[in-house]
């Protein structure tokens, strides 16, 4: 395809976007296709010629559309919502065009400065503490885009896993960091996303699930009991995983509670916002952000609530010169000139005046108990006096709080690299390269993959095209459709709404048996007028009906709820005549 055929089918295109999107409400939202219906219409290899992109647009529309479910209907109502809007799809061509790479300053300015500067719109915006902007040069906090909520908790979970092992490396110098990583345990709700057990799974650590409370929230006694008992065992708890808005039901763990029990055994507090996230854009709902100063890293996807196409993330951590620790490698093709003054958020340079203030909370705390002996099949923990020489002096001013100015001593001489196995510098050149580098200290790492997109535009052109006001319009106007959907439930004897709404989420069932509650879900899914998924807490089946899409109207809900009326009569009559 040449410019010229571009400027035209380019334009075709946008209508047909336009089209589909002005249209969606008139298309079954969950397609009646079998699997491998598509290997059937299509042929097995790539043509050897080149095609017309009119016939290839063809079997797009005759053969792909039929086979998609449709994400931005109204009368979608599975996962979470998946929104666009035109200023994101504007963003999303103006980037895939451009195809710039963000990873560090040098590979692109601006595409690495507007990130920031969007991630410090957007945490204001939000409502999170200056901590975790990067306005102050002097400051280590810091947003960043990632890909999904999952990635974000993984990053988290790698940074304060580097930490821990660190820590404990330098009280157990005789102990591997293999061996070390036995003792690791980290926390969530037992609501918590399944993602936040995949890494646990990936950073080989131990998961420890926390009871919800009758709310489906977690809450600070049950975690400290928890804690407790796991550093009786020997273990050591590095890192938690509180979430506001749960996948299930849009339950909120109790953030300060939480946030005290980790300040208090120094374990690193991660927040998983995915969805809930979007909502604090509304400063009536940020109630539920109460105790955030006491996180680490915060995370959302204004890819799901925010209209913000997919792929969106946005990550913010306290001290990014933790992700640096974890990320750490440093090749020559990816270094620049760099005064200090400027990110890469993959490799680069910060500030160089942070301080790695972090490391010195995990010693307060864990320092004297941490300390790590393995006795046959045994695992005890060793007390203050096993630890010797200047470690367990420094660790003692820690202890006693008479930090002598320069808390960073006690860790120059721990470079993550030295943790057997772990963040071994390789730089793709055969060798590692050691060249004089006055910043590698600083090198900052944000994230797992190199290569990244230039997401910043999409999520500028959407903050700037919307305001304030039209984000918050449309959030509000969101939880209000769901407030109506509830009273429509509410005021029929045949359903039941277990949890309270939170949010613009209701989930609801037929009261009785779980099993005609899963009838009439797999029944209203079979029809394809509308689409649900289910959860279940606590051994209780129900539908979730989040508002999914910025073109829902009052009119939607009603023909949504006619569609599970309809069907909740027919399951009904089959069962009890
Ligand atoms: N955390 C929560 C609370 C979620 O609800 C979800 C998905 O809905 C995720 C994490 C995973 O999100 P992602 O697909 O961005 O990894």
């Amino acid at each position: 395809m040449e410019h010229t055929e571009f400027r035209v089918k380019a334009k075709e295109m946008v209508d047909y976007i336009a089209d589909y999107l002005e249209n969606i409400r008139d298309r079954r939202v969950y397609p009646g296709v079998q699997p491998g219906y598509l290997h059937k219409l299509l042929p097995k290899e790539a043509p050897q010629l080149p095609e017309k992109w009119d016939e290839i647009f063809r079997d797009v529309d005759e053969h792909i559309m039929p086979g998609l479910v449709h994400w931005q209907s109204p009368h979608m109502h599975a996962y979470f919502p998946a929104l666009t809007s035109y200023p994101s799809i504007m963003g999303e061509m103006l980037s895939s065009a451009l195809n710039v790479l963000c990873f560090t300053w040098a590979s692109s300015p601006a595409g690495t400065e507007l990130e920031t500067i969007a991630m410090n719109w957007l945490g204001k915006l939000i409502g999170l503490p200056d901590c975790f902007l990067n306005e102050k040069n002097d400051s280590p906090g810091g947003g960043v885009i990632q890909t999904t909520a999952s990635e974000a908790t993984l990053v988290s979970l790698l940074a304060a896993r580097t930490r821990a092992l660190m820590e404990l490396s330098k009280l157990n110098p005789e102990l591997q960091a293999s061996e070390l990583l036995g003792h690791l345990i980290c926390y969530c709700s037992d609501q918590a996303h399944s993602s936040v057990e995949k890494a646990g799974l990936i950073g080989l650590v131990r998961t420890r699930y926390i009871e919800s409370d009758e709310n489906q929230s977690m809450r600070g006694d049950k975690l400290e009991e928890a804690i407790l008992g796991d550093k009786e065992k020997g273990l050591v708890p590095f890192w938690v995983c509180a979430t506001l808005g749960t996948t299930g039901s849009v339950a909120f763990d109790n953030l300060r509670e939480i946030g005290q029990v980790c300040e208090k055994h120094a374990a690193w507090l991660h927040v998983d916002a995915a969805y809930a996230g979007s909502a604090f854009v509304c400063p009536e709902y940020r109630h539920w952000l109460d105790g955030v100063e006491l996180a680490d890293s915060f995370a959302f996807n204004p890819s799901k609530w925010l209209m913000v196409n997919f792929d969106c993330t946005a990550m913010w951590v306290k001290d990014s010169t933790a992700l640096h620790r974890t990320f750490n490698v440093n090749p020559i093709y990816l270094r620049h000139e760099n005064s200090g003054k400027a990110i890469d958020y993959m490799v680069g340079s910060q500030n160089p005046n942070i301080k790695k203030k972090s490391l010195k909370k995990i010693n307060m705390i864990n320092g004297v108990s941490n300390q790590i002996i393995t006795n046959g099949d045994e695992t005890k923990l060793k007390d203050e006096k096993l630890m010797n020489g200047d470690i367990k002096e420094k660790v003692k001013k820690d202890i006693n709080g008479n930090v002598n100015g320069d808390d960073d001593d006690l860790y120059d001489d721990i470079e993550p690299n030295n943790l057997a196995g772990y963040n071994k510098m390789s730089h793709g050149c055969g060798e590692d390269i050691q060249l004089e580098d006055p910043n590698k200290k600083e090198m900052l790492h944000w994230q797992i993959p190199l290569s990244r997109r230039f997401r910043a535009l999409k999520l500028w052109f959407v903050l700037r095209n919307y305001g304030v006001s039209g984000i918050q319009k449309h959030i509000r106007e969101g939880i209000r459709l769901a407030q109506k959907f509830e009273a429509l439930v509410l005021a029929d004897q045949r359903f039941e709404i277990p949890q309270p709404r939170n949010l613009g989420m209701v989930a609801f069932r037929l009261r009785g048996d779980n099993a005609l509650t899963e009838r009439l879900l797999k029944r209203l899914n079979a029809r394809g007028y509308m689409h649900a998924v289910p959860a279940c807490f606590k051994g209780v089946y129900v539908i979730r009906f989040p508002i999914t899409s910025q073109r829902t109207t009052n009119q939607d809900i009603l023909d949504d709820w006619d569609e599970i009326k309809t069907v909740a009569k027919e399951i009904l009559m089959d069962v009890f005549g």
